[in-house]
């Protein structure tokens, strides 16, 4: 669901660029589009309780929202829409991600928005919002020449934005505590599991030993099983 709602974002702001103004019935008919194209067998509910169908509703009304709301209000200027970003962190480590959107405001500045659409809004304390938006925002600065750029993540199911102001200074902290992970993610020689409710989730969760999925999650897991048991060798290496 996620996928499909932000290739339809992707869409209306490449319009919008390309001087249209897409209706939300356009947009509505694009998601219908994509969802019937992408539901492959392959796709499957984790809850077990739930069916397809429900998703495609609430993408529905999560695009519904974003016209009426952030959309239409927005007069902003689209710079990039999928932008893959790169900072090199040192002689073997380079920072790779790809910002939803990149764009200026009204009054020039530059921003970078990352659009969610889980249930719960996040907190700039997080993994995430506290790190990832702003390595991007500081990918983005370095890419424009700019000295500042606003770092933001838009809840699509609450049309609620969350901003932080990244400055050079602040960038280059990020990054260097960024870089400090990622060699002590590289030192690290043990990788015990972890189980716990996301197991249901887990592209690993077939093969994995200490997989724990209770049978409401099993969706996924069922389905990774059933996979495995037709194509012998899959998830061989
Ligand atoms: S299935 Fe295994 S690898 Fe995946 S989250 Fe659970 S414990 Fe970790």
């Amino acid at each position: 669901m996620g996928n499909v709602v932000h290739d339809v974002l992707e869409w209306l702001y490449a319009e919008r660029e390309n001087g249209s103004s897409p209706s939300l019935e356009a947009a509505l008919e694009n998601l219908a589009d994509r969802w019937t194209t992408g539901m492959t067998e392959e796709i499957t509910v984790i809850r077990c309780s739930d069916r397809a169908h429900a998703y495609l509703i609430t993408a529905r009304e999560i695009l519904e929202r974003f016209h009426r709301g952030a959309f239409s209000r927005d007069r902003s200027r689209t710079v990039a829409l999928e932008q893959r970003l790169n900072h090199r962190l040192s002689d073997d480590v380079v920072f790779t991600g790809f910002a939803d959107r990149i764009g200026r405001t009204e009054t020039g500045r530059l921003f970078v928005v990352d659009y969610k659409t889980s249930k719960k809004e996040g907190d700039p304390s997080e993994f995430s919002e506290g790190l990832q938006a702003p390595l991007y925002a500081a990918c983005a600065m370095q890419r424009n020449d700019d000295s500042e750029a606003l770092a933001g993540y838009h809840y699509l199911r609450h049309d609620s934005s969350h901003w932080q102001s990244v400055t050079i200074d602040r960038a280059g902290e990020l990054l260097e505590r960024f870089r400090q992970l990622a060699e002590e993610t590289r030192a690290a020689t043990e990788f015990d599991a972890r189980p716990g409710v996301l197991c249901a989730w887990c592209g690993f969760n077939a093969i994995c030993p200490a997989a724990e999925v209770p049978p409401a999650l099993s969706g996924g897991f069922d389905k990774a099983r059933e996979i495995k048991a037709r194509t012998p060798g899959l998830f061989e290496t």
